[in-house]
Formats: structure tokens, C-alpha cells, sequence
């Protein structure tokens, strides 16, 4: 990093003194993250009456579709995206978000001083960063009046001609449509004074220019390397057969113009099967089920597309959840397992989603296997595909060894024995 020590603003900040250095990064790596656009780095030097000034650094993380220009901590203007702050010693010390200029959420090491004492708007801790203090509310019920962003966000898309297909979808711009204010009733301390919310539509064109209708496919995008992949193969017999569990996680999105889930293959970190991308959703409402492991037969390449299902649905709920547009207490035990696993929605930390699906989804996703396989043996036969991924998330003990071995067994059994072998 260098530091150009000759380019400076200057700004009294609550009685501190603030300079700003412009930080040239030219000799280390970017590592690019989903829905930001590359950092900007600034020295800040805060001079305390009398004292020797304190530095720090600050990372600015604009969002993908902000605008701004000129990028400074001490006077974020209309700032959209993330600000990390590290001390001298490099340690992270606070992360905040804003939404045109206005602090949203933050959370802060406890043992240091606010670097500029800016007051979070939201209180809620769905977004993952936690509000420090002054953030509105108190005991009982509050109603407030939120401030709701309209925006479209346009993706171009590329259509088979052929077929009408829609072979990719690229996110493309958006674009504001003005705002309304809302009511929002909130209870039991989370309350919050004046805040932001955003309503989104997602708009896509072709690469021509055209605009197209929603076609109820379009929400369920399948890249191209998820065409006629096995994986595809497995997913068109789940969508055809419409079974309960298909109905209500990856159905779901199939008629909701918010969300756009895309199918791919490719590279998981925390999995060599698969995986669920939930981190652009509270951005631009993308998701992705990523499939990894290829050469899984039919039957348990569809056990996985149903678990990433899961995934998708509950990354989908906790959105809505944040944007208003669902009440969280309609899943309270979701809420408390974020709350105490997972603060920050854009990361995919695994323990609060598996806890809950051990707690909700075995059983579905053993159901939802047999009707898949006919019906042809009883249900402990299939309990194994349900634990499939969520074994290492039994934190209460709910899957008893004995009970693991059977369920393993029976599971290999189905699989030696089924008829579903379409793709394979
Ligand atoms: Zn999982």
C-alpha cells in the first residue's frame, strides 16, 4: 500500500479532528466479492484534543450497483456498501453497512471507541451486523414509519431461439422508482425510529434489447453447464413429479418475480456434493444451487437437489423476513438459530440453516425420497437420504449410532433396489 500523503481531507467530527489519507493499492492482490465492487482504502488519523493521533484503516466495499465516485469515510455522502475498520495492529474493529449514506448496521468490537460515533438506522440483527446502541426501541410494541426503496433491477438475458429457453441471465443495472413509507409494527425490543427498506423487481431483457414477459421458467434459470447435465436430467423429474417438499422450496420460486435461482455445476468450498449461493440475495435477489459431485446416481443427485432446495427456501424466507414482506415469528425457531450462529446473511456459515433442517426437513426429505422411489419400501428405508448432510449438525443428539448404522444400511438397500436410474 502506499500512501499518498499530499492528498487529505480535513473534518471535524464531534470534537475530533479527522484526516483522511488517500490509499494507493498497488502491490497486493483483490479478491473480488459478490455483489461489491473492488475496495478503496483510506488512512484516517484521529487527532483527540491534545493527543498523539490514532490510525486507522478503512476499507470501503461500494455495492455492485451504487454510484458514487468519490469514496471517503469521514463524509460518506451517498455511500451504498460495507466499510471495514481496522486499528493499527490490523485488527478488524468494527463493520458497518450503508444505503445512500446512511449507516445501517453495525457491529463493533466492544472494547474500542467509535471511530465517528454515527447512529445504526436498523436494530434488527437479521442483516447480520449488530446495532451498538441508539438504535431505537425499547420493551412492548412500537409502530414506526419506514422509508421503502423502490427499485428495478434489470438483468439482460440470453434466449435459445430455438427453444424460448433462457440460456443465461446477467445482472445489469438498476433503476430507482421513487419511495413510500410504511407502517411497521415491531415487537419485544427490536423496534426501530425511522429506517430504510427496499422493494425490488426484477426486470430481464434479452440481449437484444427486448423486454420480456415473466415467464414463469425465467425465476428457475439453468446455466450452461447445468443443461443436460444428470443434475438437469434429476431436476425435470423432480419438477414434473411436484412432490410436496419440491412444491414448497424450489417451486416456490418459480412464480415469485423477487428471486431468481440458478442451477449450475461447479466448485463447492465447504462440500465436494453441493451447495446453495444465498450471498447476493439481499442485493439483486440472485441465488444459486451449485452441483459438485457429478457422478452421484439419480437417486442421490435428487436427495441433494431437495437438501439445496431447503437451503434455497430459507435463505429466501430470512430475505423476505428482513424486507418486511414476511413476518419472521411465522419461523421463530429459524430466527433464534441465526441470531445465535449467523449474524451476517451474505455468508453461507452452515450451523443455522442444518440445525434447523435436522430439526424440520429429516423426515421431508425421507418422504419426499420414497414417493420418488415408488413407495416401495417403508420410510426408515429413506431416513438415511434425509440425514444425508445434516449428520455433523446433530448438535442435540437426535440420531441415535444405532439408529445412524440401520438408517445407512436401509438407505443402501434403496439404492441397490431402486427403479430410479432414469439419468444414470
Ligand atoms: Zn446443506
Amino acid at each position: 500500500m502506499l500512501i499518498d500523503w499530499s492528498s487529505y481531507t480535513i473534518n471535524k467530527i464531534g470534537g475530533d479532528l479527522f484526516y483522511e489519507f488517500l490509499i494507493e493499492k498497488k502491490y497486493f492482490s483483490q479478491p473480488s466479492v459478490h455483489g461489491y465492487t473492488s475496495s478503496v482504502y483510506r488512512l484516517i488519523a484521529r487527532f483527540i484534543t491534545n493527543d498523539e493521533p490514532e490510525f486507522y484503516i478503512v476499507e470501503l466495499l461500494p455495492r455492485v450497483d451504487s454510484e458514487n465516485i468519490n469514496l471517503f469515510y469521514t463524509s460518506v455522502e451517498d455511500f451504498s456498501g460495507m466499510a471495514y475498520i481496522y486499528n493499527s495492529k490490523g485488527q478488524k474493529v468494527s463493520i458497518e453497512s450503508y444505503e445512500n449514506g446512511v449507516l445501517q448496521t453495525k457491529r463493533l468490537d466492544g472494547s474500542v471507541r467509535d471511530l465517528i460515533t454515527r447512529i445504526p438506522q436498523k436494530c434488527d440483527v437479521l442483516e447480520g451486523l449488530e446495532p451498538t446502541s441508539n438504535c431505537g426501541g425499547g420493551g412492548g410494541c412500537t409502530t414506526s414509519s419506514v422509508v421503502v426503496q423502490r427499485w428495478t433491477y434489470w438483468y439482460d438475458v440470453e434466449v435459445d431461439t430455438q427453444t424460448g429457453a433462457i440460456v443465461s441471465a446477467r445482472y445489469s443495472h438498476r433503476q430507482y422508482r421513487g419511495s413510500y413509507v410504511k407502517q411497521v409494527t415491531t415487537c419485544s425490543g427490536s423496534a426501530g425510529s425511522q429506517g430504510n427498506a427496499i422493494d425490488k423487481t426484477i426486470i430481464p431483457v434479452s440481449s437484444d434489447g427486448e423486454v420480456l414477459n415473466l415467464i414463469t421458467e425465467f425465476l428457475i434459470i439453468k446455466d450452461a453447464s447445468f443443461k443436460n447435465s444428470k443434475a438437469d436430467c434429476v431436476y425435470e423429474i423432480l419438477k414434473e413429479s411436484n412432490g410436496d417438499l419440491f412444491k414448497s422450496t424450489i417451486g416456490k420460486f418459480i412464480d415469485d418475480p423477487k428471486y431468481a435461482l440458478t442451477f449450475k455445476i461447479g466448485n463447492c468450498v465447504s462440500s465436494d456434493d453441493a451447495c446453495t449461493d444465498g450471498s447476493k440475495i439481499g442485493t439483486t435477489g440472485e441465488l444459486s444451487i451449485i452441483i459438485e459431485n457429478t457422478n452421484a446416481n439419480s437417486i442421490n443427485t435428487a436427495a441433494m437437489i431437495l437438501h439445496e432446495g431447503i437451503h434455497a427456501e430459507l435463505f429466501r424466507f430470512v430475505d423476505q423476513a428482513h424486507n418486511g414482506d414476511v413476518d419472521p415469528n411465522d419461523r421463530p425457531r429459524l430466527f433464534e438459530l441465526y441470531n445465535y450462529y449467523q449474524r451476517d446473511l451474505r455468508t453461507m456459515d452452515s450451523n443455522a440453516q442444518h440445525v434447523y433442517m435436522v430439526e424440520n426437513y429429516v423426515v421431508p426429505i425421507a418422504k419426499a425420497m420414497r414417493e420418488l422411489d415408488n413407495n416401495k419400501y417403508s420410510l426408515d428405508y429413506y431416513m438415511g437420504f434425509g440425514w444425508d448432510g445434516l449428520r455433523a449438525y446433530d448438535y442435540f443428539g437426535k440420531l441415535s449410532s444405532t439408529d445412524s448404522d440401520r438408517f445407512y444400511q436401509l438407505q443402501n438397500t434403496v439404492v441397490r433396489n431402486t427403479s430410479f436410474k432414469n439419468c444414470d
